[in-house]
């Protein structure tokens, strides 16, 4: 059979090769000038820095199939995100630990301590958070959700944390030791040549054909194939045929500076008078190679409501979208010889590792399909 999958991100890069690896003929188009979509990474022409273009990305699962399958293209570095945040002011350590506490506080509290002093903070009226606020005011209290989520959130959505799931918050865990690991996955790193190297590896193969700066919608005037595997945005297939589905954006202002900027990865900024979210300091994310440079780059990073000619970044998914989005599946549903996938395809926040375990069972199920004869 011949596949067409648009968009060379991972969903579209571990589907494309799987299918190959069964004999297959693929076409991955992007319509982008490289693969490895929202996680593509280049070295600065000026610098040499690895930078992440579109925003930072660390490689972290729980998943050890997931863990193995990226190891099988590409050399992983250990890298921890231990972010710093800046508060009315003041530098410390998220997610919140105890350092987070006793440096807020001014204490030098055990963790026995912390935890009855933080059970007192939280608001004991608020039995089952329905929304963001609600979920920080029962899990840390007010002095600590002022200090370092309602600014930063605002700006993150654009929205009051009152009006945001609680989901959201509870990405972030609360510790009471001195751990500082931003996350909790036992898998954690970057791949020492970059995530474009990685999923050009994937890619690499002699049933798989990638035209990069090509829209699906060139291809549809020059191709054909047996089925699309789509995971650009499921709005845009059906020409926004039930509306827009919303997205935040970001813009980068880019920082060149002599040295070291500011002597970490990432710095979070959480006070709303200060217009964007966090730095984030490229070389940092290699520190196998940051001490090669004498300049450093430094992305400032800015949140807004996506225009039409923005690039989607995370989807709002609140009341509104989820009904757009219920008719959207239901379109989907009855159109044939095409499957949805990914981050846009499906209009969920994905990290890497969901993304790759998705792609895989999708490929599991169409090798099924395909081994009854059945259309999927
Ligand atoms: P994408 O990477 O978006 O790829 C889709 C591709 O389709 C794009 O290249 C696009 O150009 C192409 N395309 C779309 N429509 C068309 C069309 N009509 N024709 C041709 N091409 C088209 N995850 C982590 O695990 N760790 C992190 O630290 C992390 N950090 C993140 C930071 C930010 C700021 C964001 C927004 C996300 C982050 N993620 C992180 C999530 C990660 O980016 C996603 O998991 C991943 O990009 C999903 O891959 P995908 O292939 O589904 O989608
Ligand atoms: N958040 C915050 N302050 C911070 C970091 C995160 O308020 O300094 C909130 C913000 O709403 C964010 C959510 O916590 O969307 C989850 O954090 P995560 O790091 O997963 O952020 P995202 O992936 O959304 O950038």
């Amino acid at each position: 059979m011949h596949f067409c999958i648009v968009g060379a991100g991972f969903s579209g890069a571990v589907t494309a090769r799987h299918l190959a690896d069964r004999g297959h003929d693929i076409t991955v188009l992007d319509e982008r000038p490289h693969s490895g979509g929202n996680c593509h990474t280049v070295r600065d022409p000026r610098t040499g820095i690895m930078l992440h273009q579109y925003g930072p990305h660390i490689f972290h699962t729980a998943q050890k199939h997931v863990w193995q399958y990226v190891q099988r293209f590409g050399r992983f570095a250990p890298y921890i995100n231990r972010v710093k945040a800046v508060s009315q002011g003041r530098l410390y350590t998220l997610p919140i630990t105890l350092l987070t506490i006793n440096q807020f506080f001014g204490r030098t509290m055990s963790p026995a301590e912390a935890r009855a002093f933080i059970r007192q903070q939280a608001v004991q009226t608020i039995t089952e958070p329905r929304n963001f606020e609600e979920q920080a005011l029962h899990m840390i209290g007010p002095a600590l959700y002022e200090a370092f989520f309602r600014g930063y959130t605002t700006k993150q959505w654009g929205l009051p944390p009152s009006a945001l799931p609680a989901s959201i918050l509870r990405r972030l865990p609360v510790r009471f030791n001195y751990d500082d690991n931003y996350f909790s996955h036992p898998y954690q790193g970057i791949p020492v040549d970059g995530y474009t190297a990685l999923t050009d590896s994937i890619l690499d193969h002699p049933r798989i054909s990638v035209h990069l700066g090509t829209s699906f919608e060139d291809f549809q005037t020059w191709g054909q194939t047996d089925h699309v595997l789509y995971t650009g945005p499921l709005d845009r297939y059906f020409r926004f045929c039930h509306g827009r589905l919303g997205y935040r954006t970001l813009d980068f202002e880019r920082i060149d500076a002599e040295g070291d900027h500011q002597g970490t990865a990432v710095i979070n900024y959480c006070d709303e008078a200060i217009p964007y979210t966090r730095i984030t300091e490229h070389k940092h994310f290699a520190p196998w190679e940051a001490s090669r440079f004498n300049r450093t780059v430094c992305f400032r990073e800015y949140s807004r409501l996506a225009g039409p000619d923005d690039a989607p970044y995370y989807p709002i998914r609140l009341a509104t979208e989820t009904a757009m989005l219920d008719r959207y599946i239901r379109t989907a549903m009855t159109t044939e010889k095409v499957s949805f996938l990914g981050r846009l395809g499906t209009y969920r926040y994905l990290d890497m590792d969901v993304t790759i375990s998705e792609a895989l069972r999708a490929c599991q199920i169409m090798d099924d399909h395909l081994a009854l004869k059945k259309p999927f």
